[in-house]
């Protein structure tokens, strides 16, 4: 079994779709400032476009808006996009940093009219954070309740109107009260190898590295349908092509580069293939429940179900039973191993 050492740099994986530390310093460049600049999610940019258009037009804030989605897909872009279209400040935060109401609190009442406010990873307020949310949402307003027993007092102070941006990985951890409460709600896709090669072609401009179009393709096709891989990934392979060919960008540069970072032609890193291999070899491809199969490969269950398995669903390598995860016939073959099932012994036979 080829498993990685046990010394596999987690945080550091190349395929990660989370943001991290490094990515900084070429996001900010990178991300597009308006729809047009915005590649792919087609659907999603006509609704917002007509929802920023009719907002602007009746001169009102913009409906509160969900984004779901697995990590890198261009929801905070999308927020920065979204208060850019509108011409209003954009405030960032996230679930797990407004940790009382009263964070909350200070935020909303410091907002300008119109403003957006963005909540990252929004499914991680607490209970008590969002019953905050709820009237600021609903009705502007914030409910206060001050002292206990008989010295209680409630205040209802009004705030200025303002369009929440919410994402989320996981729309469906959401609390219901809270779901409702967005009139505007929008999935993002993976992206297609084409859509990612326009992306890395975009950053490649921006960032002044001469590309090929297939050199552009093939970081593409191994981007597993994330903008924050691809562009992640064009910063390793620039280094590549200026040590091994004239800082060119080709297609043997790329390839050779993605294949030195163990990244295979479709984009899976040793990660997956272990995880793929576990299921395989251990449980006979399947199904296996989440948690144990967490176990078994020493993963949070979390970055199995956000990390790893929508791409490798959306490729057809795996599918969720109500009994649990399998391995299809096309990871099998992928990993150069025999699929089971009826015909296996007649390939037996074969041999
Ligand atoms: P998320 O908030 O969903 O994790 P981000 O909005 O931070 O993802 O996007 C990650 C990076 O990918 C951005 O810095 C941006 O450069 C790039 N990106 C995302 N979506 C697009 C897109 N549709 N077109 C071009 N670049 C994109």
């Amino acid at each position: 079994m080829d498993y990685p050492q046990d010394d596999y740099d987690f945080e550091n994986r190349m395929i990660a779709p989370e943001y991290t530390p490094e990515d900084s310093e070429v996001e900010n460049p990178l991300r597009p400032k308006s729809l047009s600049e915005y590649v792919g999610q087609e659907k999603v940019k006509e609704n917002l476009s007509v929802f920023i258009e009719a907002a602007k037009l009746r001169k009102e804030s913009l409906d509160h808006v969900l984004l779901y989605g697995p990590p890198g897909l261009g929801k905070t872009t999308l927020a920065g996009i979204i208060a850019n279209e509108l011409q209003v400040n954009l405030r960032i935060t996230s679930g797990p940093a407004i940790e009382k109401p009263g964070d909350l609190a200070a935020l909303l009442t410091n907002l300008s009219p119109g403003d957006v406010l963005f909540i990252d990873e929004i499914h991680r307020l607490s209970r008590s954070v969002e019953e905050i949310l709820y009237p600021a949402m609903e009705d502007f307003a914030l409910d206060i309740i001050t002292g206990k027993g008989q010295m209680a007092a409630s205040y209802h102070l009004p705030l200025p109107p303002f369009t929440l941006v919410g994402a989320t990985t996981r729309a469906g951890q959401l609390s219901a009260p809270l779901r409702d409460r967005f009139g505007v709600v929008l999935r993002l896709e993976l992206y297609s190898p084409q859509e990612l090669a326009q992306i890395v072609t975009r950053s490649a401009q921006i960032l002044h590295i001469p590309i090929e179009a297939d050199g552009a393709l093939e970081i593409a096709s191994r981007s597993r349908g994330t903008p924050r891989i691809a562009n992640r990934m064009l910063k390793r392979v620039r280094d590549f092509a200026q040590v091994i060919s004239d800082g060119v960008i080709t297609y043997q540069t790329a390839k050779i580069g993605l294949d030195r970072l163990e990244i295979d032609e479709i984009g899976l890193d040793a990660n997956d293939r272990r995880m793929l291999r576990s299921l395989i070899q251990f449980y006979g491809g399947g199904p296996v429940g989440l948690e144990t199969l967490a176990a078994a490969i020493g993963e949070e269950a979390v970055t199995i179900e956000d990390v790893y398995e929508p791409y490798l669903m959306q490729i057809g390598f795996l599918s969720r039973t109500p009994r649990g995860r399998c391995v299809t016939h096309a990871a099998y073959l992928h990993l150069g191993m025999t699929p089971p099932g009826p015909e296996d012994s007649g390939q037996q036979s074969l041999f």
